[in-house]
């Protein structure tokens, strides 16, 4: 196998196995049939990459695989769509379909309940300890006691050989539970500083690294509570997605490093201007996503005009360089979150207006 293939199937051999739908990876074990259906999803994904003039990313090349070897129906039939529409098949439409890709969001949820499983397993281990550590401290102090009082010869003629014997058992008994308490109380220390860091790491998890703004993983789970929140007060909800005009003409002219410093400087301006009505997050690379609470469409589109217009007015400085970056503009687009039920289609609405904001020229905002 080359080094393209194993990339481009590295993700679906579980559900292409089960459907059957593609002998081709059938690791190892390929006869004429499955290594001509190899060669000929390879001819037609390379075929399809030059005809759209589309990069050779890892991120293409797996999208490509799942929609041209049909072991994605939805995003199959998403190509197939595109294609009779007649609009273009170009990058922006692909980050598209990574950005809405509803895979992401299972594998996001899972890792959710993953770490759900996992705090509850250490609060528990914790609880457990604990009580343990009360009930046997308890017992542990009246055998003490006890055997004091048989030490001190408080049975007199008892005394015998045998008892002491038992007196002596019964001594590195209590010294054995002793030790066995103090393990447990380091354990449940540690239990503790684990739950902590796990408590941490999940913080960290919907932060975003370079801008610190909440990621799209905390995007989605606000979404889902506001949206029922919303629903519940009967107040309006929108969606915004601001993606960076010509962002990668600062990476070209002005190296990655800036480009990282203005995606802050970009951040930081949205999370200000937007004000306290406003979720603010980094949906990935030079895009944002916005939830304007309690906001009517129309109110949302002239707070946003208003982020806009403000950021495009800026001239903004290369202080490393002295080099201007020049006017620094974004498009977006927005949409009402209608179907209490179904928030992601907002979304999606959302998605195609900004779309539409791009092709309509840029620095402007786009509302469905
Ligand atoms: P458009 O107006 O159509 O949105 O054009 P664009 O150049 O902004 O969009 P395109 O999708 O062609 O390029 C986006 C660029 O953003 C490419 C990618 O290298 C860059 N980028 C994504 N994430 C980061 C990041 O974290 N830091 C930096 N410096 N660049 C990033
Ligand atoms: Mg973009
Ligand atoms: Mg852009």
């Amino acid at each position: 196998m080359t080094a393209i293939s194993r990339l481009a199937w590295s993700d679906d051999v579980g559900a292409n196995a089960a459907h059957d739908a593609s002998p081709v990876l059938e690791e190892g074990s390929a006869t004429p049939r499955t290594r001509d259906a190899r060669s000929d999803l390879l001819n037609r994904i390379a075929d399809f990459i030059m005809r759209h003039d589309l990069d050779v990313t890892s991120a293409n090349l797996a999208v490509l695989c799942n929609a041209l070897s049909g072991s994605n129906t939805p995003l199959a039939e998403a190509f197939v769509q595109r294609e009779i529409s007649g609009q273009p098949i170009d990058q922006r439409w692909l980050n598209t379909l990574v950005r809405l890709d509803p895979d992401a969001r299972d594998r996001l949820a899972e890792l959710d309940a993953l770490m759900d499983q996992l705090e509850y397993t250490l609060i528990r281990f914790g609880q457990t300890a604990k009580s343990a550590v009360d009930e046997t401290h308890d017992q542990r102090g009246a055998l003490d006691a006890q055997v004091g009082e048989l030490d001190a010869g408080a049975l007199g003629d008892m005394s015998a050989p045998e008892m002491s014997c038992v007196i002596e058992l019964s001594r590195t008994m209590l010294s054995s539970i002793v030790r066995l308490e103090n393990a447990m109380v380091k354990s449940q220390e540690e239990a503790e500083n684990l739950r902590e860091n796990l408590a941490k790491a999940r913080m960290e998890a919907d932060i975003d690294h370079l801008t610190r703004l909440p990621n799209r993983r905390a995007f989605e789970r606000r979404l889902t509570t506001v949206t029922a929140q919303a629903h519940a007060k009967g107040e309006p909800l929108c969606v915004a997605f601001c993606d960076i005009d010509h962002f990668k003409d600062i990476n070209d002219r002005h190296g990655h490093e800036a480009g990282d410093r203005i995606l802050c400087a970009v951040a930081s301006t949205l999370n200000r201007l937007a004000g306290d009505d406003c979720f603010v997050a980094r949906h990935g690379g030079e895009e944002f996503v916005l939830l304007f609470y309690g906001l009517s469409k129309d109110a949302a589109l002239d707070k946003l005009n208003g982020v806009r217009r403000a950021m495009a007015a800026k001239q903004l400085m290369n202080r490393e360089t002295g080099r201007p970056f020049g006017k620094l503009t974004f498009s977006g687009g927005l949409a009402e979150v209608a179907d209490p039920n179904n928030p992601r289609s907002a979304l999606a609405r959302a998605d195609a207006a900004l779309y539409e904001a791009k092709e309509a020229g840029r620095n402007r905002i786009v509302a469905h």
